[in-house]
């Protein structure tokens, strides 16, 4: 009976898909590609803000997704020198920044970890290479790409990044100013001490 179940679900779906096109799941690829859901993901890559990879590179070379990375697979040499980041402070950025692929295991934890949104998971499927070593250690180079890429591949989860990102922007203009207007109102109050006329002492309390 179980057989006869089978194959009855068998010939449905194989008639069926002369009709319905939900029932044709063979896509003839690579001349035809199924969408990727938003939440897919392969290896890890690096954002840029702007048009430049090297001065937009939102990574600040901080190390922690390479201490987390289980199988070890990222090599990061942090920057002698700093450039300043999304909120213009001052942050080193990755002299090297290097994934070996052949080890990644697409765990997502590096992201997971970052605390500035700088890793995020890409959809890149076609990453065969003829050679087993060096071609599978994508540089710095190679795995920066730009927001707009991001975007592209999952425009959900980029949008709220994107949300967060200005409104940790905001807050530290917002505190910026704060301190502007506080250090400006002390300035105005030494000057006016400083301006202010020296009380002079009268005979009478200099005798007493
Ligand atoms: S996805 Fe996982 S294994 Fe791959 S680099 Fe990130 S932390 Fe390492
Ligand atoms: S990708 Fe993120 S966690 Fe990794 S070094 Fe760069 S800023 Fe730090």
């Amino acid at each position: 009976m179980g057989i006869l179940k089978g194959m009855a679900v068998t010939l449905r779906n194989f008639a069926g898909s002369y009709f319905e096109k939900d029932r044709l799941i063979t896509v003839q690829y690579p001349e035809e590609r199924s969408p990727l859901p938003e939440n897919y993901r392969n290896f890890p890559f690096l954002i840029f803000d702007g048009n430049d990879p090297q001065a937009g590179l939102r990574c600040v070379a901080c190390q922690i997704c390479e201490k987390e990375c289980p199988p070890q697979c990222i090599y990061i040499t942090k920057s002698k020198d700093k450039k300043p980041d999304y909120i213009g402070k001052p942050q080193f950025y990755p002299a090297i920044f290097d994934i070996d692929i052949s080890v990644c295991m697409s765990c997502q934890i590096c992201v997971e970890v970052c605390p500035f949104e700088a890793i995020k998971m890409d959809k890149d499927f076609e990453l065969s290479k003829r050679e087993r070593f060096d071609n599978l250690l994508f540089r710095k180079e190679q795995l920066s790409k730009s927001n707009d890429y991001y975007h592209k591949i999952h425009p959900v989860e980029a949008a709220a990044v994107d949300k967060n990102l200005a409104d940790a922007a905001a807050v530290a203009e917002a505190k910026k100013k704060a301190a502007a207007e506080a250090a400006a109102k002390a300035a105005a109050a030494k000057a006016a001490a400083a301006a202010a006329p020296t009380p002079v002492a009268s005979p009478e309390s200099t005798s007493s």
